[in-house]
């Protein structure tokens, strides 16, 4: 678990969501409130940064993960592996990320 701020700046340069999720639909990732998920439709994906995916927790939406998007095979990819996390703590905390998404969607 990261602060929120060293958990945004290690996102790198985000985008909105632009990769095929049906690919990763079904696969189970580590998430920041300590459970693994399935990934699936009821997952909400914040943005995506460099093969990774930023994914708000189902059970308690203050949970942040950056989820790996893992390779198997040069051209067939599947499997979120378990990256970091953080939590919203306080409202700085929430602050930061507003103002991060924000940009995301407006970048
Ligand atoms: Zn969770």
């Amino acid at each position: 678990m990261t602060t929120m701020f060293e958990f945004l700046a290690l996102i790198g340069k985000p985008t909105r969501n632009r990769i095929d999720l049906n690919t990763y639909y079904g696969h189970t990732f580590r998430c920041a409130c300590g459970y693994t998920h399935i990934f699936d439709t009821n997952i909400e994906v914040l943005c995506e940064g460099y093969w990774r995916l930023i994914l708000s927790c189902p059970v308690d939406n203050r949970f942040i993960t950056n989820a790996r998007a893992r390779m198997i095979l040069i051209q067939e990819y599947g499997g979120l592996a378990a990256g970091y996390g953080a939590c919203i703590n306080n409202p700085t905390d929430q602050a930061e990320l507003h103002t991060f998404m924000a940009a995301v969607l407006n970048g």
